[in-house]
């Protein structure tokens, strides 16, 4: 009878054993699989611009006598291109530092008003270039313990985003709150809005709704993992809401254990 009881709890924790380690071989060939479709798309996204500068230097040197406008034109493209190039690898290091560890994160107190403001002090010239009107609205003041540089930067992501897919003379409205437990960001615009279908998406590294008109724009589609990964470090939480043809809002919501409220 005690072998029987044995046997059966033996069996029990043999079952057991298996479930976990069959979970753990999942787990690691999903993340063989992320992992190869990352250099996937690294690659293809640093093949890209160069593929244009080979095209543009090409045209450049089988063309005798070309005008000079036309020849700066060109060299013009491919600065740009070498641009693209660069701005892609910076944002691929921080990435990948950012997925190293937690410890990258230097905490401070941080006034978030005070970060909003020159955030968007910093933005402005780049929304008047289309005559937008960024409104910040500030329900009381908010400290907190973070890392200044790296929120600073997720903030200035997103509201580029808010200019970049805005329309001419759109808006942008900014607010801050805080409650007993958190504070929260919101960034809305009035811009061309996401595809229900996209929403999720979109913090995905790489992904852009719009592949040509985030490239004139200077995307790379790594902002908002960026972001993402920068409020998840925070351990607080990034959503996106948006209606097409009307506008989007992020909102963003950092928890009360690292936030104090001056
Ligand atoms: P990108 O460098 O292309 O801007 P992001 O990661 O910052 O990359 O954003 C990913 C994509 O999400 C963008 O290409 C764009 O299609 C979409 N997106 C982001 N923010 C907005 C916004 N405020 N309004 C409309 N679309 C947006």
């Amino acid at each position: 009878h005690i072998d029987e009881q044995f046997g059966v709890r033996g069996n029990y924790e043999v079952q057991e054993i298996a479930t976990t380690f069959n979970h753990m071989v999942n787990r690691l060939a999903e993340q063989e699989e992320n992992r190869q479709q990352f250099v996937a798309n690294v690659s293809h996204e640093l093949k890209t611009p160069l593929s244009s500068m080979k095209v543009l230097a090409e045209s450049l040197l089988s063309q005798e006598g070309m005008p000079v406008e036309l020849y700066r034109e060109f060299l013009e493209d491919i600065r740009n291109e070498v641009d693209r190039e660069n701005k892609i690898i910076n944002d691929l290091l921080v990435l990948v530092t950012m997925d190293k560890k937690e410890q990258q994160l230097s905490f401070e107190e941080v006034d978030m008003n005070q970060l909003v403001e020159s955030v968007l002090k910093r933005l402005k010239p780049l929304a008047d270039q289309k005559s937008i009107q960024i409104v910040f609205e500030s329900f009381r003041q908010v400290r907190c313990q973070g890392d200044e540089t790296k929120l600073s930067l997720a903030l200035t992501n997103v509201v580029e985003n808010a200019i970049k897919y805005n329309n001419e003379d759109g808006e942008i409205r900014v607010t801050l709150d805080a409650d007993h437990k958190n504070l929260y960001i919101t960034v809305q615009d009035t811009g061309e809005g996401i595809p229900e279908e996209s929403i999720d998406k979109v913090f995905q590294r790489f992904y852009r709704v719009d592949k040509t008109r985030s490239r004139d724009t200077g995307g790379t589609g790594l902002g908002l993992s960026i972001v993402q990964k920068t409020i998840l470090m925070h351990k607080g939480t990034i959503k996106c809401e948006s209606q097409l043809h009307e506008g989007t809002t992020f909102s963003i919501k950092l928890p009360l254990n690292q936030v104090t409220q001056g």
